[in-house]
């Protein structure tokens, strides 16, 4: 996302650009699929027009714990589209823009050389050498520039099903979060008629259920009737779900080196409730190459950030603690039922600030 969404703008500057990535097509990833009002918006500036791939509108969410649920409209505009979809759809872009796009290949190591210069090993053997590189790898970390543990240790599920017709004229246009113990997770219709289940865990409250997924799922359903209720007669649509660890919620990159800007998952990592980490990844990317258009350097330019991203993922942190606290699970949706706006102060208060200045030092003259 953040390297597509860089590798485009930087190309429409004019700039030579080699795009690495070791898949060699799109596939399905592990995320809730929501695109924010902002993700949107940077989307259409990199020319893609969601809703000609199938994207579908999302225009309330609903907060479901034990027996209790209540909906609010969203504050902002939003959809829903597969990862597989946007992947596509951003890489074709890259191409069009004239990004040279190296699929199916990976980086494995990233350094200086004598000149200054650095340069990309990757696993074929083959290196690259540039003056600037764009760090966007997301959950993977490069050897060298590791983020730090996660102390949670969290899992995270993905899994697409086909909901009986009922439930999923029920969901409609809806994005449904629900709350049990050691974690959350979300479901909202995506394009085809699916619906994306998405969910995180603690790693020890998996063990619980010997980290079995359909354990798991009827755990789920038990401590979260409003699951089984959607769930019900619903028909799996992968041989098993997707996973992902390793989840470094509240994370900023603190510093970096001169002529590597880091973005995306690799610059910050907000709670997955929030359904912003696409909307960061784009806007870091934007961010990233406006400073190297300025020639501003690369510290500068991530030190900005993270004091331009402190405060929402700090608060975002806080309302995800809330979340797995029991007492709050259970008081929640009860609030919400007497005061819906709950709800929606706390979607904007855990938006990042996008529009948060974290403009060049230089001026445009200077580009
Ligand atoms: C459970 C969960 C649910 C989420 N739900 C949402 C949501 O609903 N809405 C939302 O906005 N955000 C959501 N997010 C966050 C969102 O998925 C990420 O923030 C976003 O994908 C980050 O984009 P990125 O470009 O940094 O990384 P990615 O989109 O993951 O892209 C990284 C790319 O780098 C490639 N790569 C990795 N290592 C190498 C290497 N060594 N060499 C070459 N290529 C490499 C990968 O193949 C991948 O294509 C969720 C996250 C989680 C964990």
């Amino acid at each position: 996302m953040a390297g597509c969404a860089a590798s485009i703008a930087l190309a429409r500057k004019g700039r030579r650009v080699t795009l690495i990535e070791r898949e060699p097509t799109p596939r399905h990833k592990v995320c809730g699929e929501f695109l924010s009002g902002e993700a949107l918006e940077d989307l259409h500036a990199l020319g893609i027009d969601v809703a000609s791939l199938g994207a579908v509108p999302i225009d309330c969410v609903r907060l479901a714990a034990a027996r209790r649920a209540a909906e609010a409209p969203l504050p902002f505009p939003a959809a829903s589209l597969t990862r597989k979809a946007l992947d596509t759809a951003l890489i074709a872009e890259a191409i069009a823009a004239g990004v040279r796009v190296e699929r199916g290949r990976s980086v494995q190591a990233l350094g200086r050389t004598a000149s200054g210069m650095w340069k990309a090993t990757l696993n074929d053997g083959a290196t690259f050498e540039a003056p600037t590189v764009f760090l966007a790898t997301g959950k993977q970390d490069l050897r060298g520039y590791t983020r730090p543990e996660d102390p949670q240790r969290w899992v995270a599920f993905k899994m697409y099903f086909r909901l009986g017709s009922a439930q999923a004229a029920e969901l409609a246009r809806a994005s449904e979060l629900m709350l049990y113990p050691g974690g959350y997770g979300g479901i909202q219709p995506v394009e085809g008629g699916i619906a994306n289940l998405c969910c995180v865990v603690q790693q020890r409250y998996l063990a619980h259920v010997g980290h079995r997924w359909e354990s798991f799922l009827a755990k789920m359903q038990q401590d979260c009737p409003h699951l089984a209720m959607r769930l019900a007669g619903a028909e799996p649509l992968l041989a098993k779900p997707i996973a992902i660890t390793h989840i470094p919620y509240g994370y900023i990159r603190p510093t970096t080196e001169n002529g590597l800007y880091c973005i995306g998952d690799q610059a910050a990592v907000i709670p997955s409730f929030t359904g912003d980490g696409i909307s960061i990844a784009l806007h870091t990317a934007r961010c990233a190459v406006a400073a190297y258009v300025a020639a501003e350097p690369a510290p500068v330019f991530q030190a900005k950030l993270r004091s331009a991203l402190l405060t929402q993922m700090r608060l975002a942190e806080f309302a995800a603690d809330g979340l797995n606290n029991s007492l709050a699970r259970a008081v929640l949706p009860f609030c919400l039922r007497v005061w819906p706006g709950v709800m929606r102060v706390t979607a904007k208060l855990t938006r990042v600030a996008h529009r948060a200045a974290v403009a060049p030092m230089q001026s445009p003259a200077a580009i």
